[in-house]
This record gives structure tokens, C-alpha cells and sequence, in this order.
């Protein structure tokens, strides 16, 4: 039985009872701009099986101007008639289901960009067109047309996109609209687009229909509305017929972390107290809630009515029926990464999670366990890392029996010492879900075990899978054997305190891993809202950094380090490291490394870095020992992660290879 009393009380909107108060937000994930729509069925569909009653899609455009991307497509009547078959899925399987309307305005990433006012945003090459007076009309009436034909294809409600900074943003807040006509100037005038479409689209699509309208209650940016006006539009936006208002947090291009791991947990869910107490339809908080606990926390609260949350469904689909069934430990948690999903989105890629790269994937790596339950075969996987534990669960499940052997005494593997980053502990909820997971499909775990060829040719496997991972590269330097010369595991993993004056050698993620650990693993920003906000600044002045280190990282390739951080978390690693005064040099050539510290060459200039400690993080090597021993003995190995390929090895990689693999076993 569920522990969550508040989140399992049904709730109304407008005609729709529900069981629940979890909505899964809108994310766009790139399904929707596919052809055909069977991908994007299934995916929703499995959501509304696991138990999710309301859900909303990514967001679509009313029209040509308003597409996020150049390819997105246009809700016209061709894509309406397409979206039938998600509808009826996620019917059929008891949910509800949403499409969102959303007009990208100064942020589509194509040249034909349209704006109140002709003012190009920080985050985009192009900018937009004013829209004239007659083509804010035609849009508003387009925003109409879009909802009644999501009406006729089968959907329960529209939401309006109205926050993060897209169009009808761009018009509430004078940052972007500095129009002297009807719909610019006053704020009156600047909400008149926002109530508009409300009010047609009410009166289009009838009583029943629900209008969920995304607010901004914070926009983060400078020129943007503040706590009075926010809720004077939240009065009007009921007023005009809307059934629920959902909220959003921050611009995109707002300098402060909104969703990213930096970010606690519900940190802006207290900003839905300004609003509730002043409007009678539903509220629904978001933003960093990703599990029921938290869930539940912010609904006692009373902030909000409703929860909504987007990512945690991607990363699992039965969040809700296990909630539900009091088996909220067996929910594989959204870390906050954004590697596999927003990532993806900004790269032109499908969206999927880094923890179940089965989401957006599900017609690839869905498919049902093939009969081995009559005859399984017995498999040996050696390393429970990410791909190790990801390979030996799905294996399990699929029928096999399975032995899962680790050196050391826990499971893990590198995710134990990412979880040591600052910004990176939800991977212990990573650990935890695998944890148990091990139990449920039953895998035999062997800690401990420093696993030989012979041992495993004795046990007489079928097949070994070897996800032994990778150890860190050595650099040939003079003096890299010096009593100040430590590697980055002895760092993460608290068995070495550099010294003050810290030099790294390396520029990639694991060095700014290295450098925000040293920086903040001290620091309450990434668990206490007070510290976060006054960190970020958000509402009080920013509170100055007084770092512990001395920092400076180098690299050998000219150019920006850190190339291969996520683009939608990257800004905050550098931000951070920008505010605590880490120094970074390119283009370095190393000499030595001796009592003075280490001494380099740029450009044939010599200069010596004073280092009480200096890090090595130059990259990484697989370990795979075992591999040619075994097959010799004519044993079947399959080498995954890490140890197939070290360079640009990540948890995501490492996941999805394993998952792959096991569903061909
Ligand atoms: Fe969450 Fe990361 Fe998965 Fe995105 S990729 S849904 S942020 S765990």
C-alpha cells in the first residue's frame, strides 16, 4: 500500500476526476517530429500503463513561425489525424493525456523567428521578427485551431506553453516586448496575448476540455514580472477559462541552474505559495522533484495541488504504480544529468535517460523476454559497474541465471565515486535501485571476488560478459612519481587531501568532476535552498565564494576545456568554477614535476606552478585481462562499456551497451 496519503487523493479538473495528483509534464523528446507516430504511441502508452493518469506531450507549434526547430513539425489537420492512434493508446491503457501548444518565438533555432519586439535572445544566432499587429491575431487564432484539433484527435485538454521564456513570455514580460500598442506597454497590455488565447480557445473547445496553462512564476531574468503581476496573470488566466495552471521555473536563458543536479530537490516548488491562495483552480508545482517522497513532502506543504514532473518518467515509466504499491525502492530515479534527454534534444538526437535507455527506445529495446525460463543459461558478468549491474538485472529478467562477480566489496563501480561529486549524489539513488533490483531478478552477487580465467572455466558458464571497466591512464612525465602526484580516484574517493595549491592535469569531465568536488564538497548549495539561492544569487545578493583551493587545471590541446561537457549542464560546471577563481591554461607541454611544482611550456615559454598537490586526470584505460584466456578455452565473452572502449567511456554509454547486449542473449 501506498505511504503517500496526499499524492494518491483523487483531484478535479475541470470534468476530470483523477486518482492521483502526479502530472507528467511536458518534455520534448523528439518523437514527435518523427513520421510516423508509432514510437511516440508506445512510449506514452507504457507511461499510462505504469500507472500515470495525466500526462502532457512535448511541445508542438500552432504554426510555421513558432517551430522550435527547423524540422519540427506543424499541428495541422495531417498531424491531428496522426495523433489518434496516441490517444486512443494511452485510453485504452486508463490515462490521460495533453498536447501541448508551444510557440518557440525568440528561441526557435531557425531564421524564420517571429517576437513582440525585434531583440535577439543571448542563447540563439538569429534575430526575430516583430510581429505585427494583424499577425499577433492570426497567431492567437492559430493557437485556437491547433487546440480544437487536438479536440478532434482525441486529446482530453491542451496545455499552453506560457513560460520558460518561449512567446507568449516574450510578451508578458518587458525584457522582450517593448511595443507601445494594444499588446505592449502596460502590463495589462502585455498579458492581453496570454488571456486571449485562453478565452478563444475556451470558447472554442467548450466547458469539458481542459486548458492547462503553464506559468512562469519565477522568470530569473532581468526585465521579467514579478510576484504581484505573477499573480494578477494567474487571476486573469482563470478568469479567461483556463482549468489548471501549471508552473515553470527560469528563462533558458536564465545564468541560474533550474533542473540540473546543482539544483536541490523541489527549490522552487515554495515559489507556488504566492499563487495558490489566489486563484480556485488546481496549481501544480515542478521542477527537481523526482521522487515520491519529495512529491509528497511539497503537496503536505500546501504550496501546490499537484506535482508535475517529466524526466523521472523517462527514467522510469512505472513510477507511479510502484509508488502506488509502496515500492518506491524499486523506482530507477532521474539523476538530473539531462545527458541522455535535453542533451539529446540540443544534438538533434531522440531523447532517452541515461539510466533506461529503453525510454524513446522502447520499440527497439522493449521487447518482450524471449521463452528461456524453460532452458536459461548460465552467465558469468564480471564488474558491477553501470554496465555490469544494467547487463546482469536485464539478463536475469529475461529468464538466465546469472553471477555477477566484483572485486571490491560493493557494487558500483565508478559510480561510487561520482556520487563523491557535488551535484552528483542522486547516483546513489542509482545504487540503491540496482541494489534492489539485484534482489528481485534474483542475480547472484560474488563481492569481494578477484575472479580468474580458471575459476570461471570451472564453474562451467555459457557465456561471460566482461564489464570490468577502466583504470586510470597513466601519464609518462618526469617527477610523475612524485611523494605530490595523486590520481583522481584517491581524490573522489577522500583517500588523499591535496594541499592547498592544487594543480590538474587534464581538462575533460573527470577533471572538472575533480575540481568541483574540491570546491564544493563542502558546500550546502546542492542540498539546502537558503545556500543554492544565495549561491545563484535569486532574490538576495550572491554570496561570494571563498574557496578552500587554490586551482588550476591544464591541458594539452589548445582551445576551451571541458569540450566534452553536456550542453545543458556544462555552463554550470564552468559558472562554478568561474566564481571560485579556477585557473585554465591550454596548450600546455609538460616538463617535470618536482619540489617547485610542475613546469610547463606554452608556446616555448617556461613557467613553473607552484603545487602542494598536483591531481592526474589524464583519462582512462579498459581492463580486460580475462578476455583472451576465456576465449581460448572456446568460452563465448562479450565485452561491454569501459572495457570494450575506454575513451569517452559514461554511465550512459555503458548502460545502453549492456542493455543492447542483453536483450540479443
Ligand atoms: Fe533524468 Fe538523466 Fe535520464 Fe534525463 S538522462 S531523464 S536527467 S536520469
Amino acid at each position: 500500500m501506498s505511504s503517500y496519503e496526499k499524492l494518491f487523493t483523487p483531484i478535479t479538473i475541470g470534468q476530470l476526476t483523477l486518482p492521483n495528483r502526479i502530472v507528467m509534464g511536458s518534455m520534448h523528446t523528439g518523437l514527435e517530429e518523427l513520421d510516423d507516430l508509432e514510437r511516440m504511441t508506445t512510449y506514452f502508452a507504457e507511461r499510462a500503463r505504469g500507472g500515470c493518469s495525466l500526462m502532457v506531450t512535448g511541445g508542438v507549434s500552432p504554426n510555421q513561425a513558432g517551430r522550435l526547430f527547423e524540422n519540427a513539425v506543424v499541428f495541422d489537420k495531417r498531424q491531428a489525424s496522426l495523433h489518434q492512434k496516441v490517444t486512443q493508446s494511452v485510453h485504452q491503457a486508463g490515462g490521460h493525456i495533453l498536447l501541448q501548444i508551444l510557440h518557440a518565438g525568440r528561441y526557435g533555432a531557425h531564421s524564420d523567428i517571429v517576437a513582440p519586439s525585434p531583440i535577439r535572445s543571448p542563447i540563439t544566432r538569429f534575430t526575430p521578427r516583430q510581429m505585427a499587429a494583424d499577425e499577433i491575431s492570426e497567431t492567437i487564432d492559430q493557437f485556437v485551431e491547433a487546440a480544437v484539433l487536438s479536440k478532434e484527435a482525441g486529446y482530453d485538454g491542451v496545455e499552453i506553453m506560457g513560460s520558460e521564456g518561449y512567446l507568449i513570455t516574450e510578451f508578458i514580460a518587458e525584457r522582450t516586448n517593448q511595443r507601445q500598442d494594444e499588446w505592449g506597454g502596460s502590463f495589462a497590455n502585455r498579458c492581453r496575448f496570454a488571456s486571449e488565447i485562453v478565452e478563444k480557445t475556451r470558447n472554442a473547445v467548450g466547458p469539458d476540455f481542459i486548458i492547462m496553462f503553464r506559468l512562469s512564476i519565477l522568470d530569473l531574468v532581468e526585465g521579467g514580472s514579478n510576484e504581484a503581476e505573477v499573480v494578477t496573470l494567474a487571476q486573469q488566466l482563470e478568469s479567461a477559462g483556463a482549468s489548471v495552471l501549471n508552473t515553470g521555473i527560469g528563462w533558458h536563458e536564465a545564468t541560474i541552474p533550474t533542473i540540473a543536479q546543482a539544483v536541490p530537490r523541489a527549490a522552487f516548488a515554495e515559489y507556488c505559495r504566492n499563487v495558490i491562495d489566489h486563484i480556485s483552480i488546481p496549481l501544480i508545482a515542478s521542477n527537481r522533484i523526482n521522487t515520491p517522497e519529495v512529491a509528497e513532502q511539497v503537496l503536505l506543504s500546501g504550496v501546490a495541488d499537484m506535482v508535475s514532473m517529466a524526466r523521472p518518467f523517462l527514467a522510469d515509466p512505472k513510477f507511479v504504480s510502484k509508488a502506488q504499491a509502496g515500492r518506491g525502492d524499486e523506482i530507477n530515479t532521474c539523476i538530473a544529468c539531462n545527458q541522455a534527454c535535453l542533451d539529446h534534444i540540443f544534438e538533434g538526437k531522440i531523447s532517452s535517460c541515461l539510466v533506461n535507455p529503453k525510454a524513446c527506445h522502447e520499440n527497439e529495446l522493449l521487447q518482450p523476454p524471449p521463452s528461456t525460463k524453460a532452458a536459461p543459461r548460465k552467465f558469468a558478468v564480471v564488474g558491477a559497474g553501470p554496465a555490469g549491474l544494467q547487463c546482469a538485472c536485464d539478463l536475469a529478467e529475461r529468464g538466465h541465471a546469472v553471477t555477477l562477480y566484483e572485486s571490491s566489496n560493493q557494487i558500483g563501480g565508478l559510480f561510487n565515486l561520482a556520487k563523491a561529486v557535488p551535484g552528483k549524489n542522486e547516483f546513489s539513488e542509482t545504487l540503491r535501485y540496482f541494489t534492489r533490483r539485484l534482489e528481485i531478478t534474483g542475480v547472484v552477487v560474488r563481492l569481494g571476488e578477484k575472479i580468474e580465467s580458471s575459476d570461471l572455466l570451472e564453474q562451467k558458464f555459457d557465456e561471460v560478459i566482461l564489464a570490468t571497466g577502466v583504470i586510470p591512464r597513466q601519464v609518462e612525465l618526469e617527477g610523475s612519481d612524485h611523494d605530490k602526484v595523486t590520481g583522481y580516484t584517491e581524490v573522489l574517493s577522500a583517500q588523499n587531501k591535496p594541499g592547498k595549491e592544487v594543480v590538474i592535469i587534464g581538462g575533460g569531465g573527470i577533471a572538472f568532476d575533480v575540481a568541483l568536488y574540491l570546491l564544493e564538497k563542502n558546500s550546502a548549495a546542492m542540498r539546502d535552498v537558503g545556500a543554492f539561492k544565495a549561491a545563484w544569487g535569486i532574490g538576495q545578493e550572491e554570496s561570494r565564494a571563498n574557496p578552500e583551493y587554490d586551482i588550476t587545471m591544464l591541458q594539452r590541446s589548445t582551445g576551451r576545456m571541458g569540450k566534452g561537457l553536456g550542453k545543458t549542464t556544462g555552463w554550470i560546471h564552468r559558472a562554478i568554477l568561474r566564481k571560485n577563481n579556477v585557473r585554465q591554461i591550454s596548450g600546455v607541454t609538460y616538463m617535470k614535476i618536482d619540489d617547485d611544482g610542475v613546469h610547463i611550456s606554452i608556446d616555448g615559454e617556461v613557467q613553473i606552478l607552484p603545487a602542494d598537490s598536483v591531481i592526474i586526470c589524464a583519462g582512462q584505460e579498459r581492463q580486460q585481462d580475462l578476455k583472451l584466456p576465456l576465449e581460448q578455452a572456446g568460452v563465448r565473452v562479450h565485452v561491454i562499456g569501459g572495457a570494450k572502449q575506454a575513451t569517452g567511456i559514461d554511465a550512459k554509454r555503458a548502460i545502453r551497451e549492456a542493455a543492447e547486449l542483453a536483450l540479443k542473449l
